[in-house]
């Protein structure tokens, strides 16, 4: 299938993150068939999630409401750059050089792009192409309708939004040639549940782009102190490479190849062949 052919009509990509049967559209919400769940679609953006996110356990999912709240600014000086040189340190990647780093990776694959826990479509956004379809999900509608006004300003129309959670995927296997992880790794819960469930969705050999934290040299989190109160407090977890590259092998990738800048972890890995 070529990519862009559900170009104006992404709603027909959607699976139910249940049962990964293809959805119909009813009205205003897609329908599972299998299982009858109905998912809404709110101004135009579905919604898988139909637990209350404000009850979780994890400390991350309940702060969704200040995520919702930031939306309007995260893309800012006022946020991005900000946390980059606190967490990564100051000589580390900017914001623009971690774009165009995960624009290399990509490099000139083309078709369909999932862009994992995508924000306002910081990075899918700004490597979605007529040739490059990129569907972004994210957990805060704040930051999904914040990308949808994005796009419409910078007339992108190759972007899609949905908010659906890492863990259950509204989309078939092996639906995507490449992968976007950018600023988010580190704050799931499982990290290997997580990565499995973004293997599913690829094509064997598709590539997986990641920007995540790591305990080096630069920022707040070279300190174990801090990077304690970090994973206890706010559930972020930084990771060595050896472990990083368990939990891919582990999740079926392979070619893992890394590079650290500060604290800041960019890798790219491949989904292993079927
Ligand atoms: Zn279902």
């Amino acid at each position: 299938m070529t990519a862009g052919k559900f170009m104006g009509s992404d709603v027909g990509i959607y699976a139910c993150p249940t049962c990964k049967v293809l959805l119909r559209r009813e009205e205003s919400v897609l329908r599972c068939a299998r299982c009858s769940q109905a998912y809404p679609i709110r101004q135009g953006i579905p919604d898988f999630i139909v637990q209350e996110l404000s009850r979780s356990a994890d400390p991350v999912l309940r702060r969704m409401r200040f995520i919702d709240q930031i939306a309007p600014i995260y893309e800012t000086k006022l946020w991005y750059p900000i946390i980059l040189n606190v967490y990564g340190g100051f000589h580390s990647l900017s914001f623009a050089q971690l774009v165009s780093t995960v624009a290399q990776q990509i490099g000139s694959t083309n078709g369909r792009v999932l862009d994992i826990a995508c924000g306002p479509g910081t990075f899918g956004r700004r490597i979605a192409s007529p040739s490059r379809e990129v569907f972004g999900i994210d957990i805060s509608m704040g930051m999904l309708r914040q990308g949808a006004a994005y796009t419409a300003r910078e007339g992108i129309a190759n972007v899609h939004f949905a908010r659906a959670r890492v863990e259950a995927l509204p989309f078939e296997d092996g639906l995507f040639d490449a992968t976007l992880c950018c600023g988010s790794l580190h704050l799931f819960g499982e990290t290997v549940t997580a990565l499995r469930e973004m293997a599913r969705t690829m094509k064997p050999g598709a590539i997986l782009a990641v920007f995540t934290f790591t305990a080096g040299r630069g920022g707040v989190l070279r300190y174990p102190r801090i990077r304690e109160w970090m994973r206890r407090e706010h559930g972020l977890h930084e990771f060595d490479l050896p472990e990083m590259e368990h939990h891919l092998t582990t999740s079926g990738f392979k070619d893992f190849q890394p590079e650290v800048s500060g604290s800041i972890l960019t890798f790219c890995a491949h989904k292993q062949p079927a």
